[in-house]
């Protein structure tokens, strides 16, 4: 019997583990399905990782080398190669592995860290031709950085995700022409640091409001053509331009990995498609926690290993201390607020302050996260210059929610400031 099984072995599950085991957590595995940990990170070879947490900028293979070698120096015990096939409800985890076959390990309490994947072209179902020289970014960053193959010459990137951005830069460092950045949205949903360093740097275009609507050519895609869309999203009828290229990059959102938690009966959050949860990272089935990119989709890994870091920490104090009183206010939102982690809060959480990440649907130049309940404001905080692909924070202390009594909900929403 474990104490905690940690499934996932990349910064969020690194994270996670080393501070249960730095609260007390004696008995801890991790299982990775991948031949080594690090996650995702081990492909993101540029740097500008840890600068909130080391207060340096890191690449992403020496961030993941931080934790691993936390790991490594704890007693924590780490099987990689092993796929987790199952979870039930009372923490039984199934896995397959070529030395140990098929087997199940019981654990006191379990944390979710299988990070997330891309959106497909599937997933977004773009007419023409199917071609070779179509990747998602995160693939053709896979195959550049890890395995040293240039992925194409003449690109188009579809999607402006962080991924994608990188990609540019990436790709064009390596000797290729990255022609434009297309995004149908009005504002890109990468950070605006990424769209500065790699595309205005290197004078790519980031056409927005725009889509690829045709792909063209046979054995290898020869071209794309690209149109503007109006405020439906629909395109322009006259605006197509074709742009000739041998490689097209898909840039068009991560999706969190929740196979496992859906087997496992767990309530996913439709807006995050992670885990409902409570303040302490723990799903609606307990003893399970989740944490990283599986809960809900991070902009930075500083903040995949502060929440995993407060998860863990979280898990030390179940196994002491048992499960908190489900008694809890259900956070709603409104006002442009698309959703909020967590989406519960325990009246009795034992916690002075607590953490709400959220994200909002538009750019804000200045406005006022609000928090109310029973038609009383209880916290507001003024921010500035928010934007849907950067998660905004705000501290909410438990002595405030202890003014709300006549509700079991709460509601945070966003207000514009002239
Ligand atoms: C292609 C790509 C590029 C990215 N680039 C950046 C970037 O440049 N900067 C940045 O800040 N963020 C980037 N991100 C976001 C990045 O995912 C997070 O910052 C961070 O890696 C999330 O950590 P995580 O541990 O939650 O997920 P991951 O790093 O994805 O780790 C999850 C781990 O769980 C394992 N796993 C999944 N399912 C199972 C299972 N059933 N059994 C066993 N193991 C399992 C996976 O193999 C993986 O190792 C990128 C994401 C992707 C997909």
């Amino acid at each position: 019997m474990y104490d905690l099984i940690v499934v996932g072995g990349g910064p969020a599950g690194l994270a996670a583990a080393s501070a249960a085991w730095e609260k007390g957590v004696k008995k801890i595995l991790i299982l990775e399905r991948d031949r080594e940990l690090g996650g995702i990170l081990n492909q993101c070879i540029h740097n500008g990782f840890g600068v909130k947490t080391f207060g340096e900028a890191l690449s992403g293979p020496e961030y993941a080398d931080r934790f691993e070698r936390m790991v490594a120096e704890s007693g924590i015990e780490v099987k990689t190669d092993t796929m987790v096939l199952d979870i039930d409800e009372n923490r039984n985890v199934s896995a397959v592995n070529p030395v140990d076959g098929y087997v199940t390990y019981k654990a006191k309490a379990v944390i979710l860290a299988m990070g997330c994947r891309e959106r497909t072209r599937g997933a977004i179902s773009i007419p023409g031709t199917r071609p070779a020289g179509i990747f998602s970014a995160g693939t053709a960053q896979r195959y550049m950085n890890i395995d040293g193959f240039m992925v194409g010459k003449r690109v188009v990137i579809l999607g402006s995700g962080d991924i994608g951005l990188i990609m540019a830069r990436r790709m064009t460092l390596e000797g290729a022409k990255v022609l434009a950045c297309v995004e149908v949205m009005p504002v890109s949903s990468g950070l605006r640091a990424n769209i500065a360093r790699c595309l205005d740097d290197f004078g790519i275009p980031l056409l927005l409001s725009h889509t690829v609507t045709d792909i063209r050519g046979n054995k290898r895609i020869t071209g794309v053509t690209v149109q503007e869309v109006d405020s439906r999203m629909v395109p322009i009828p006259g605006t197509e331009q074709y742009f000739d290229c041998d490689t097209l990059l898909l840039s068009v959102g991560l999706v969190p990995e929740n196979e496992l938690t859906k087997k496992a009966g767990i309530g996913l959050d439709p807006r995050t498609r992670g885990a409902y949860v409570f303040e302490n990272r723990e799903t609606e089935n307990e003893g399970v926690f989740a944490c990283g990119n599986v809960l809900h989709v991070h902009d930075l890994v500083d903040y995949v290993s502060e929440e995993a870091r407060f998860a863990g920490e979280a898990v030390a104090d179940y196994i002491e201390n048992g499960e908190r009183p489900k008694e809890s206010f259900l956070l709603t939102t409104s006002g442009g607020v698309t959703y909020t982690v967590p989406q519960r809060i325990r009246k009795d959480s034992g916690m002075k302050l607590v953490n709400i990440y959220l994200r909002i649907n538009r750019k804000v130049k200045k406005g006022d996260i609000v928090i109310s309940a029973d038609d009383m404001e209880i916290a507001r905080y003024h921010k500035e210059n928010l934007a849907p692909g950067e998660m905004i924070t705000v501290a909410l202390p438990s002595v405030l929610m202890q003014k709300v009594s006549g509700s079991d909900m709460m509601d945070v929403s966003l207000e514009e400031v002239p």
